[in-house]
């Protein structure tokens, strides 16, 4: 096998030009019978790994995946593609079974997917030993390891496959693994020398911000509005949040619903079809949504409040954009989460509970940081990323910094005279001279730092102090009504030994005025591409609910995206769209290229100008029965130019009956004509070497005729 044939498949199952950073490498490994190991993160394309050499080789490629929930998807998703694909799994009946085992047997069948009960069944077994295997392929192999979090008993069993097929490449495939899970892959599944693919676990389509969690509500009410129709999950912290977040977004006219695991399984099946499909756009959940479903349109994910580490956080993150297409994760948080959070893992104790307090710190630093946030995330994941990403709010909003070193000094100072015995509010009424009547009462205005800190506002100060926190030059005694204390570093900022660069506060007002510099309005091609958006979007849901599958299944939105940009009106253009494979521009192509068609029309009539529309234009007269001349009358241009237009369509393999314009004997005529001249010529040059008896337009036919043999 060669990558040649595979870079064909990809173009002709999946509509996709090129291979995606690891995908080929990991083919040639599977090609030259070798076992492999890959991690990459949600999204990556970790299936077109094993699912091209599958179609690619002779026999069947079996994959056990202990998502039998997902089977029924990804199986009809390859068919749709024109795959042969099925599934075996304990939710379809007995004669169903026998009837894809039989399939299976008579080689029918380039991928079956296969639950790890099954697989390990003692049934099963004799039918593949009976039948021809190029492949297994171990998709969420960490739950082979008890290092993992998933951790399945079942997947222990087949270590049998090594054992019982030596010479059948293996293919582990997970999103989650550290060293140690890594290691137990490997050794578990009784892997030989294979190669391991660390993909990098950037997800750069996923925008990143945070947001302090102030008026929540408000913020997604509004986040939300901006983004109509556009699928999103806003995850909370408890159930009852999930409810009441939802019925206030359904107060406001927005389609959501909340999700839960008290929820009756039936309501919570409901919710979930509902989202697939596109139904409802919002689902405000728990964490546990969102595990069991392979949408890969969800567009933006909302944190309600801080998760508890940064690895829950950048899994649920994870679920937004897994098309590739631009998505948003937008995380709110504030202390009082912190205090919530700390207070239940306190609580829970256990041997770990260190560890996840540190864990719970990383996840604050991620928040509060003023440094380019992808870096940190990849960072906790251990790995560097050279640049900043550009792409998170503190990219796009670089923080002002002041030189904080003075101001953090008049604050630590200010806690070491007031005996660390006050909390953030008091502390600040005292840099700021406050005239409260506790301030006197207790004698804190005789210190040397009362009035100190006069020139910055109440929120300035509350944001400095925050970011002292998080520096760690401070800390907030949760066990002691939140008093602040100082640390052994703040000592080395008293003495000025230590710098400290901290951050103005921006007020919202002022916020609104830089964003209006930043967000500039759209352009009048991003209006134009938006709306052919949400009309090509509409047309897959209908396509979608005639037949029964999720929408995504159809086009996924990047596809979409590309179409609304490029508006494919003909096979030729549609074919280009990454994501366009052969049985979908059969199955789907005339839906999409009219519904594009009318669009540019519409738009036309309206008075605007729409980049490539003349041919679409013309097209749509000629679908009409109209003649060249009439086309010619009704667009005001030249016949001449309608004919070109025709030829040019005829060309390009478009249905255009030439036989009204020429007649075969005259293409013979004018073909063996040209047969005989060196290019370049003219058509004039044609013309008068037939004798200036055939018009210009038959001569254009002729020669488009030609040229189309040759596509
Ligand atoms: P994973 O299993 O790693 O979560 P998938 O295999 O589901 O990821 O792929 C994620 C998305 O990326 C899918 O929509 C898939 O079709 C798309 N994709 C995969 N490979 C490519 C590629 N080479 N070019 C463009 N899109 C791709
Ligand atoms: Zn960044």
């Amino acid at each position: 096998m060669n990558l040649t044939s595979a870079r064909e498949s990809l173009k002709k199952y999946y509509g996709y030009d090129t291979f995606r950073p690891m995908q080929e490498e990991i083919i040639q490994t599977i090609y030259d019978q070798k076992d492999a190991l890959v991690l990459m993160p949600t999204g990556g394309g970790k299936s077109v790994c094993y699912q091209i050499p599958a179609v690619t080789m002779e026999g069947t490629c079996v994959v056990i995946s202990p998502l039998i929930s997902l089977m029924k998807d990804q199986v009809e998703s390859l068919r749709a593609n024109g795959i042969n694909a099925a599934f075996l799994n304990s939710s379809i009946s007995g004669a169903e079974q026998r009837a894809v085992e039989d399939d299976f047997f008579n080689n029918n069948i380039d991928l079956l997917y296969v639950s790890p009960e099954k697989m390990v069944s003692s049934s099963f077994f004799p039918l593949l030993q009976r039948t021809k295997i190029n492949l297994f392929a171990i998709d969420e192999a960490h739950c082979i390891s008890s290092w993992g979090h998933d951790f399945r008993p079942e997947y222990t069993k087949l270590q049998f496959l090594k054992n019982q097929f030596p010479n059948i490449p293996i293919v582990c495939l997970t999103a989650t693994a550290d060293k140690l899970t890594r290691k137990d892959i490997i050794s578990q599944m009784n892997l030989q020398e294979p190669s391991v693919f660390l993909a990098s676990f950037d997800r750069p389509n996923i925008s990143l911000d945070v947001r302090p969690g102030q008026k929540r509500i408000e913020q997604i009410i509004d986040f939300i509005k901006k983004r109509p129709q556009s699928p999103g999950i806003v995850y909370c912290l408890s159930r009852k949040n999930t409810e009441d977040v939802a019925s206030k977004l359904q107060a406001k006219g927005i389609k959501a619903m909340c999700y839960h695991a008290k929820m009756p399984a039936i309501a919570r099946s409901d919710v979930q079809e509902d989202f697939i499909n596109d139904n409802i756009s919002v689902v405000c959940a728990t964490v546990a949504f969102g595990m069991g479903i392979d949408k890969s349109n969800v567009r933006w994910v909302i944190h309600y409040n801080l998760p508890k580490n940064v690895e829950s956080y950048y899994q649920e993150i994870g679920r937004a954009g897994r098309d590739g297409a631009k998505a948003e994760a937008l995380l709110f948080y504030s202390f009082r989460d912190v205090q919530v959070l700390r207070s239940i893992l306190t609580e829970n104790g256990g041997d770990l509970m260190d560890v996840k307090l540190a864990k719970l710190d990383r996840m604050l630093q991620f928040a509060d940081s003023l440094n380019c946030r992808r870096k940190i995330l990849l960072n906790y994941f251990n790995e560097n990323l050279d640049q900043d990403c550009g792409n998170c709010d503190v990219c796009k909003n670089p923080p002002n910094y002041v030189d904080g070193t003075v101001i953090a000094q008049k604050a630590l100072s200010a806690v070491v005279r007031l005996k660390e015995r006050v909390g953030i509010r008091m502390l600040i009424d005292v840099l700021r001279g406050s005239g409260r009547k506790e301030i006197f009462q207790n004698g804190f205005h005789n210190i040397k730092t009362y009035g100190a800190g006069r020139d910055f506002s109440y929120n300035d100060w509350q944001y400095f102090i925050t970011q002292l926190i998080n520096l760690g030059l401070l800390e907030m005694a949760y066990d002691q009504n939140n008093t602040l204390k100082v640390t052994p570093v703040s000592k080395e900022v008293l003495f000025s030994k230590r710098t400290v660069k901290l951050v103005r506060f921006v007020s919202k007002k002022e916020q609104k005025e830089l964003d209006k510099v930043k967000y500039q309005t759209k352009t009048k091609k991003q209006v134009l591409q938006d709306e052919l958006f949400e009309i090509l979007r509409t047309l897959r849901r209908q396509l979608a609910q005639k037949e029964g599958v999720p929408p995504y299944l159809i086009f996924n939105d990047a596809t979409l995206q590309e179409m609304a940009e490029k508006r494919p009106a003909f096979d030729a253009e549609f074919k280009a769209i990454s994501g366009v494979g052969e049985r979908k521009l059969v199955r789907y192509g005339n839906y999409f290229m009219d519904a594009i068609r009318n669009f540019i029309k519409t738009k036309t009539d309206e008075g605007q100008k729409v980049k490539g529309s003349t041919y679409v234009l013309t097209y749509l007269e000629y679908e009409n029965g109209a003649t060249p001349q009439q086309i010619a009358n009704a667009r005001g241009i030249a016949p001449m130019t309608v004919y070109g237009h025709l030829a040019t369509l005829y060309e390009r393999g478009i249905d255009i009956d030439v036989s009204k314009y020429v007649t075969n004997k005259e293409i013979d005529q004018i073909l063996s004509q040209i047969d005989k001249m060196t290019p370049p010529f003219t058509l004039t040059q044609v013309q008068e070497a037939l004798g200036g008896q055939i018009a210009y337009h038959k001569i254009k036919f002729a020669m488009a005729h030609q040229a189309r043999a040759e596509v």
